[in-house]
């Protein structure tokens, strides 16, 4: 497949050459850095070499020195008068072997005097003495050992009269320590031998020579065998003349043109094509310098002077060998560089490239091949979640595949299903058509009924009127007749309480006057006088009932002290039938709002019916508080032991003039209005009332109201 996006192999090439751009700058860097450092430690390294044999050789120079030193201290013992004439010779001698042993360098020590001293001091023509060390014995321990050393002595003055023996001669002209060219003893040594001479003196008289002699040979021995690289090596010249001191090119086997000198002070550097370099290389300390003669490679140079003698000692190096060639590093980095990133290429396609093409060909092959099992994977952690995840991939296009299938065979029996309904909503639609057309037959005829409808609405509206006229005149007639009732009330209230008041005031004065005989009658007008005052009141609040003129007088009471005040008032009517009052009423009821007189012409009504229906008996009151769907009630039940109701006198008994005992031959007296005022001032207060009863055993009524009574709108 074709995809428009980078691969992950051409961005890992692109990482890579921008990797290995910025590796070779960080390595060219790196060497440039890493060379010049190699290179000044390189010429640290070879100033450090001359400047160490400098100092060796200085050393040595300050021993020889100091050797010649203690020579002329040995003879100027010999004049304080210390050391016996015949034993000075022999004094001497002894000390000169004593003093060569302590430089290896020092070959010999020689002490010559003038032959007029010679004369005088030793009775000789001349006195010459040399002690030096056994030069076969050179390799050896030996060879600094004074037993092995041999003494040389002249009794004739030809030292002194051969002006050619300038070790001898030096010494005239200063008292300073000299030092002698450097000269071939051809008589014995056959070897180059420089001496340290010193003039003795008597006063300004020159009494003769001390000295000490080196051998040129062992004083190089160690700079000639010095080897510096493959290529270098040193050498000690004069930089006075140029000569060359030592032998050089003895520890390379390299043949040097111009540094070829197998023969010490065979060649002196002044006679070289570059005089002037060798020169100032010599003349001065020289810390480094690069030289280049015909056909030589180029030589790097370090040169540094010795203290006590006109010497410089040259250090030489090809300058190829000790300068770190780069370019070599350079090839080195870079091919380990390549190697590494060729190391990180094939590892990132063995690693990642090549399973992730693997995964993507078995990935596509099971998708092709739904029923195979996927193939383990191995590989990094990285890869192998991934297969995981292609793995559940695959799974889940697999069962996505099916659901597909699924859908497709739902979707093919819902087309069918489709066409069916649609066959069938065709024959729906020719019903509808035949139906549409019977709908508007019927709605003709539905405007005919609608028609007939309007007319008999137009009557009923016209009765409407005619019923409203009459309720009209019925109400009317009914505030003439309330209005009458109130009128006819008063009037017969007022000549009521008279004959009452007036009975009361007879009785009164008939007790007092002692006619006691009138007193059952007066009683019985007064009773019969209260019972018609009873009468008309009750008739009075029924008219005003169905008249609807009854009005509610709310207050808020304390329901206890008029439970207790409703005692009180119906006790007199218990005296008159034996009957007790039980009342069960907690003071902790609280109080109620509600209109006060009809509660208590209510109770009154309930407790006075209790009392004239049993005799003898105990009648109860019980008063209590309920709360019914978030209401609170306030509970009357009034209950007798009498003669009880009949359930046929129950249907009846609120009915106003309604009395259980109807028949001409009744007991009781009564209008039969009491329990319908009750039952309409109940509702108008919102409760009601209810009874049970048994007959020949007694009743309880039961009324209710609430104890926040709603005033009537
Ligand atoms: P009345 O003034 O005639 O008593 P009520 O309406 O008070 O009128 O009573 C109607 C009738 O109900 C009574 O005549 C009586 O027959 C019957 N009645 C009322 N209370 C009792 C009771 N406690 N026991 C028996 N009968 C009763």
């Amino acid at each position: 497949m074709n995809y428009n996006a980078l691969s992950i192999k051409t961005i890992l090439l692109a990482f890579t050459g921008l990797i290995t751009l910025a590796l070779a700058l960080f390595i060219t860097l790196f060497v440039n850095q890493y060379t010049t450092l190699q290179n000044e430690l390189a010429y640290v390294d070879i100033q450090n070499q001359v400047a160490d044999q400098v100092k060796r050789l200085n050393y040595e120079v300050e021993k020889a020195e100091e050797s010649a030193r203690r020579l002329k201290s040995y003879v100027e013992l010999l004049n304080t008068g210390n050391v016996k004439e015949e034993e000075s010779l022999a004094f001497l001698q002894q000390m000169m072997t004593e003093n060569l042993q302590f430089s290896r360098n020092v070959y010999s020590n020689f002490i010559a005097f003038e032959p007029s001293y010679a004369r005088r001091m030793f009775k000789q023509r001349g006195q010459l003495m040399m002690v030096h060390k056994n030069i076969s014995l050179r390799d050896s321990t030996r060879y600094n050992h004074p037993s092995t050393m041999e003494v040389i002595t002249r009794l004739e003055p030809s030292y002194a009269n051969d002006p050619r023996n300038f070790w001898y001669h030096k010494g005239r002209n200063t008292r300073d320590l000299q030092l002698t060219e450097v000269y071939y003893d051809d008589e014995y040594l056959k070897m180059q031998v420089f001496s340290f001479t010193q003039g003795l003196y008597d006063n300004r008289q020159f009494l003769g020579s001390v000295g000490v002699g080196l051998l040129l040979e062992t004083f190089l021995e160690e700079i000639e065998e010095i080897k510096l690289g493959k290529s270098g090596g040193m050498f000690v010249a004069n930089y006075q003349d140029g000569t060359i001191l030592s032998v050089t090119g003895r520890a390379n086997n390299q043949q040097l043109s111009f540094l070829n000198v197998p023969e010490r002070l065979s060649v002196s550097l002044f006679g070289n094509e570059q005089p002037s370099f060798w020169k100032d290389v010599l003349a001065e300390n020289t810390n480094y310098k690069e030289i280049k003669e015909n056909g030589d490679a180029l030589y790097t140079v370090s040169s540094h002077k010795l203290e006590a003698l006109p010497w410089t000692v040259v250090a030489y190096q090809r300058t190829d060998e000790l300068k770190q060639t780069s370019v070599t590093q350079y090839i080195l980095s870079f091919l380990i560089v390549t190697l590494l990133l060729v190391l990180l290429l094939v590892s990132i396609y063995q690693l990642m490239l090549k399973p992730l093409k693997r995964l993507a060909a078995t990935f596509e092959h099971i998708q092709g091949h739904p029923g195979e099992s996927w193939p383990d994977f191995t590989g990094i952690s990285e890869l192998q979640m991934l297969s995981q995840l292609f793995q559940q991939l695959g799974n889940r296009i697999s069962d996505l595949n099916r659901e597909r299938g699924d859908c497709q065979k739902r979707l093919q029996n819902t087309q069918l299903q489709v066409a069916d309904q649609t066959r069938r909503l065709d024959g729906c639609q020719q019903d509808l058509d035949k139906v549409s057309v019977q709908a508007q037959n019927s709605k003709a005829e539905a405007q005919k009924a609608r028609l007939q409808v309007q007319k008999a609405r137009v009557e009923i509206q016209k009765y409407k009127l005619e019923a409203q006229r009459a309720k009209v005149q019925a109400q009317a007639a009914n505030q003439a007749k309330a209005q009458f009732l109130a009128n006819m009330s008063h009037e017969l209230r007022t000549p009521m309480n008279a004959i009452i008041g007036y009975t009361e005031i007879l009785q009164e004065d008939a007790r007092e006057r002692g006619q006691d005989e009138f007193i059952p009658d007066l009683q019985k007008i007064h009773g019969a006088s209260y019972h018609l005052l009873d009468l008309i009141n009750n008739l009075f609040d029924m008219s005003r009932i169905e008249s609807s003129r009854m009005d509610l007088y709310l207050e808020t009471f304390d329901i206890a002290p008029m439970i207790q005040d409703v005692g009180a008032t119906v006790a007199p009517l218990l005296e008159k039938q034996s009957n007790i009052l039980k009342v069960d009423c907690d003071n902790a009821l609280g109080t109620m709002s509600a209109d006060l007189a009809k509660v208590r012409q209510n109770l009154l009504n309930l407790l006075s019916n209790a009392n004239k229906f049993s005799q003898q008996s105990t009648i109860s009151l019980v008063v209590s508080r309920e709360n019914r769907e978030s209401v609170d009630w306030i509970i009357f039940r009034v209950s007798d032991q009498g003669i009880g109701i009949t359930s046929e006198q129950i249907k009846k008994l609120f009915q106003a003039f309604t009395q259980a005992d109807s028949s001409p031959t009744r007991r009781y007296g009564g209008s039969g209005l009491g329990l319908a005022i009750t039952k309409q001032f109940c509702e108008i207060m919102g409760g009601d009332i209810s009874v049970e009863s048994q007959f020949g055993k007694g009743s309880t009524f039961t009324m209710r109201l609430p104890a926040k009574v709603n005033p009537v709108t």
